[in-house]
């Protein structure tokens, strides 16, 4: 019988040569009876460390336009009917945001994030939109911007790219049997779809999942699964945040090993991706957010959409006390080869293996 620490290097060989995990490997990641988590970490840190050094990426998100969505997501306090007390307002100006952006760059973020609620953007939210791409980019023309506008028609994508945008972010969320759960105004397909659009459409493509809402540890596999085959350049892990006021208010099930557990699935997963750490963090990881640091490789500063996060300066002193550091402007974020698909050939001739033939 194998060692589990031997399953776990093997593991992270594979992780090492871009292999995805087989569906028996990434569900024993999430059982404590297969591996216990610290072996876990350690694990998948090797493989951290290998694509991303101990380099940490920060993220800010601005939302745009907050509440009074006509989808129903139920784990969003900006849904249908939501009954959460939080702040409702239309579209901020472009200078409030390319205000709010120069705040966060000056703080270190890289990525500046530009979120606003609804279905999915009109010809004048694109417009709006490029307009404050332009104002940011204008100070701050190193900067990362990423938009989620919920769903994209037919060459909006190519729109923001000419706007500025760099990156579209629109999450699976979770599993495709289960999605139906969570929403009943758009389907699992759709989204798919909008991820799709948005990479044919020159964006880089950020494309995540929220852990915490009842789902199994197979759901969880097979929504990696799913967006692995999505092949994003950015994946944010979201913990639940279960707002009041919201259906899945009162849903407090993740535990710290629970989320360490589940990134370190995701860095397996996507080993040489932006695995990012996202909403909840800090409520669901508590005092082990900084072994977290030691399987993403990216993290959002500041606050959520619509909740507060850990202030700025507590997050950069986390990372400096765990022994990381922030990623500059100049620095690359991907692994140079990642999209190299000259792949050098170790089989047939000259070799003990049978040829590709
Ligand atoms: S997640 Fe987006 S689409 Fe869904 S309810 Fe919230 S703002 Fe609307």
């Amino acid at each position: 019988m194998v060692d589990t620490l031997d399953r776990l290097d093997q593991l992270v060989d594979k992780s090492l040569r871009r292999e995805a995990p087989t569906r028996e490997e990434a569900l024993a990641l999430l059982r404590p009876d297969d591996f216990d988590v610290f072996d876990v970490v350690a694990a998948a840190f090797r493989v951290r460390r290998h694509f991303f050094g101990r380099r940490v990426k920060l993220n800010t998100l601005i939302n745009l336009k907050s509440g009074l969505c006509p989808e129903d997501c139920s784990y969003c306090s900006q849904r249908l009917g939501s009954g959460s007390d939080i702040l409702k307002y239309s579209w901020i100006s472009p200078a409030e945001a390319a205000a709010t952006a120069g705040q966060a760059v000056r703080a270190g973020a890289k990525r500046v994030c530009l979120v606003a609620s609804g279905r999915g953007p009109g010809e004048r939210d694109i417009r709006r939109v490029g307009e404050t791409i332009g104002a940011i980019k204008g100070e701050h023309p190193e900067v990362e911007v990423c938009v989620c506008l919920g769903l994209l028609t037919e060459g909006q994508a190519e729109r923001l790219r000419e706007a500025g945008a760099h990156a579209y972010n629109h999450n699976l969320n979770t599993s495709a049997e289960r999605y139906a759960d969570i929403c009943s105004t758009h389907t699992f397909a759709d989204r798919v779809d909008t991820v799709r659009r948005a990479a044919a459409g020159g964006l880089s493509p950020c494309s995540g999942a929220i852990v915490g809402m009842g789902e199994s540890d197979d759901d969880i596999v097979d929504m990696a699964f799913a967006l692995r085959e999505l092949d994003p350049d950015s994946v944010p892990v979201n913990f639940l945040i279960p707002m009041e006021g919201t259906p899945l208010a009162g849903t407090w099930e993740l535990t710290p090993e629970r989320c360490l557990r589940v990134l370190a699935l995701f860095r397996f997963c996507f080993p040489d991706v932006e695995v990012r750490l996202s909403g909840g963090r800090e409520i669901h990881l508590r005092s082990l957010q900084p072994l977290a640091l030691h399987l993403a490789n990216s993290v959002f500063l500041g606050d959520y959409l619509t909740s507060e996060g850990q202030p700025g300066a507590d997050d950069r002193q986390m990372i400096a006390d765990a022994g990381f550091t922030v990623e500059g402007a100049a620095e690359r974020t991907l692994p140079q080869a990642r999209h190299d698909l000259v792949a050098v050939r170790r089989r047939g001739a000259g070799t003990e293996l049978p040829p590709n033939t």
